[in-house]
C-alpha cells in the first residue's frame, strides 16, 4: 500500500546528502523539513518535500494527516542481547546489597547463570520470551535490532539462541541482525583453560554458525577478566575467513586494549567505552570503527559514563544503543537512552537522534538504506504525539511520545 504522510510538523530526514554516517560536529545537524510530506511506496521512501510543493500524483495513496506531529526514522538498536533465558532479578538484589557485577560473575552468577538456564531450553522456549521483548521495543520505536548470542557458551546452546533470533527475523516485522558472541564469558569447565575455550569457539562453534548462516557479525567480550586483545584479534581473523565482520564489547570494565584491538581487526564498532581515554580515542580517530555508547549500563550498574563529548570532538560517528540484557541493562528503551545521552553524556537532542538512527545503521553497515528518511531509504518511521521541539523527547524522559510505528511502510502493533 502506498502511504502519504501530510502536514508533518517536522520530518527528520537525517541524511539528504547520502553520507554513510554523521561524524563529529555533523551529528548536531541532522537534516529536517518543517510542514512536510512523505510519500512511500513498496516499503521505501519515494519522495519528501514541503506541503506547499505536494504534487497531485500521490492522491491515490493512503493518507495520514500528521498535524502537529514529528516524524522520525525508526530507531536502530545496534547492540542488544535480546534473546536470553530468564530474568536475573535475584542478582539485582545482590547488587543492591553491595556485590559488584564482577563479584557476582565470580560467584557463578551473571552470564554463566544465564548459560545454565539456556542449556535447558528449546528454541521454542527461547523464542517465546524473545518475541515478547521484540514487541515491547517496537512499541518504543525500535524498527531494527541487532541480537547477540552469548548466553549459551556451548555449541548447541549458542546455535539455539541464534536460531531463535533468525526465527524472529522471519516471523516478526522488526528488522533483525544477528551476532555470534560465543566469546561472551569463559564457562566454568574452561576456567583454567581460556585457550581451550577459544579454540572451541573458533574451531567448532564458528564453522557451525557460518554453515547454518546464523550470524551477520561476530562479537568478543574483550575486557578485564574476560578475553584479551590478542584473543580478540585471533577470533576476528578467524571470523573474517567466514566473511563475518566484528562488532565487539570493549572497555566496559578496564582499559585493557579492547578499543585498539577492535580497530586493528577492522571491527565495524567497538561498544561500551565507559573506560575510554586519549589513547583509545587516538586509535579510533580517522577510522570507520564506530564508537557505540550504552549509557543505560552506566545508569544501571553505577559505573562511569562514556566520554561522548570527547568522541564527538574527535570527529567520530558516535552511536548509542540499549545493550538490552538480563544482567547489566534490563531495558530496551531507545527514548530513555536518548534522555541519558542528553542528561549524562551531555549530548544535544539532535546528536542523540543521529546516534540512534544513521550512525547506529552505520555501526551495522546498513546505512545506505536504514536510519534516514530520504528517497531510497526504507519506510521505517515513527509518528510522535504533537510536539514543538525535538528536545521534548529526551526532556520528558518517562513519557511515551510515540503514537504509531511503521516498518517497510506497514504499521506495526496496531
Ligand atoms: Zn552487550
Amino acid at each position: 500500500m502506498d502511504l502519504l504522510l501530510t502536514s508533518i510538523r517536522r520530518l527528520y530526514t537525517i541524511n539528504e546528502t547520502g553520507k554513510e554516517c554523521l561524524r563529529g560536529a555533523d551529528m548536531a545537524t541532522p537534516s529536517f523539513l518543517d510542514d512536510a510530506f512523505l510519500y512511500a511506496s513498496e516499503g521505501k521512501v519515494v519522495a519528501i518535500g514541503y506541503m506547499q510543493d505536494l504534487p497531485d500524483t500521490y492522491s491515490h495513496a493512503h493518507r495520514i494527516d500528521c498535524d502537529g506531529r514529528f516524524v522520525l526514522p525508526g530507531f536502530i538498536d545496534s547492540h542488544t542481547h535480546l534473546v536470553y533465558p530468564r530474568s536475573r532479578h535475584e542478582e539485582f538484589v545482590d547488587r543492591i546489597r553491595g556485590l559488584s557485577y564482577e563479584e557476582i560473575g565470580q560467584k557463578g552468577g551473571g552470564i554463566l547463570n544465564s548459560a545454565k538456564h539456556t542449556a535447558a531450553m528449546s528454541v521454542d522456549d527461547l523464542y517465546t520470551g524473545l518475541v515478547d521483548r521484540a514487541n515491547e521495543i517496537m512499541a518504543m520505536g525500535t524498527t531494527t535490532v541487532e541480537i547477540k548470542s552469548g548466553y549459551g557458551l556451548t555449541l548447541e546452546s549458542e546455535l539455539n539462541l541464534l536460531r531463535a533470533a533468525r526465527r524472529l527475523q522471519q516471523e516478526s516485522p522488526i528488522r533483525v541482525k544477528t551476532t555470534f558472541l560465543g566469546a561472551h564469558a569463559i564457562p566454568q569447565a574452561y576456567k583454567q583453560n581460556r585457550q581451550g575455550y577459544l579454540d572451541l569457539v573458533c574451531d567448532k562453534m564458528l564453522p557451525a554458525v557460518a554453515a547454518e548462516g546464523l550470524a551477520d557479525y561476530v562479537d568478543v567480550f574483550c575486557d578485564r577478566g574476560y578475553f584479551t586483545p590478542e584473543d580478540t584479534i585471533y577470533l576476528l581473523q578467524k571470523a573474517a575467513e567466514y566473511g563475518l565482520p566484528g562488532k565487539i564489547h570493549a572497555n566496559e570494565l578496564g582499559r585493557t586494549g579492547g578499543v585498539q584491538a577492535g580497530v586493528a581487526a577492522g571491527a565495524f564498532s567497538v561498544d561500551h567505552l565507559e573506560e575510554c581515554g586519549e589513547e583509545e580515542i587516538e586509535a579510533l580517530r580517522g577510522t570507520d570503527t564506530v564508537p557505540c555508547l550504552l549509557p543505560t549500563v552506566a545508569f544501571f550498574l553505577g559505573i562511569p559514563y562514556g566520554p561522548a563529548r570527547d568522541l564527538i570532538a574527535a570527529d567520530l560517528p558516535v552511536a548509542l544503543a540499549t545493550d538490552y540484557n538480563p544482567g547489566s541493562s534490563p531495558g530496551g528503551s531507545i527514548p530513555f537512552v536518548m534522555s541519558l545521552a542528553c542528561t549524562q553524556l551531555k549530548m544535544l537532542p539532535e546528536e542523540a537522534l543521529s546516534a540512534v538512527t544513521l550512525n547506529a545503521a552505520f555501526a551495522l553497515r546498513e546505512s545506505s538504506w536504514l536510519g534516514a528518511l530520504a528517497p531510497g531509504y526504507a519506510a521505517d518511521f515513527l509518528i510522535t504525539t504533537p510536539m514543538e521541539s525535538l528536545a521534548q523527547l529526551p526532556y520528558y524522559y518517562a513519557s511515551n511520545y510515540i503514537e504509531r510505528v511503521f516498518i517497510g511502510g506497514v504499521e506495526v502493533l496496531q
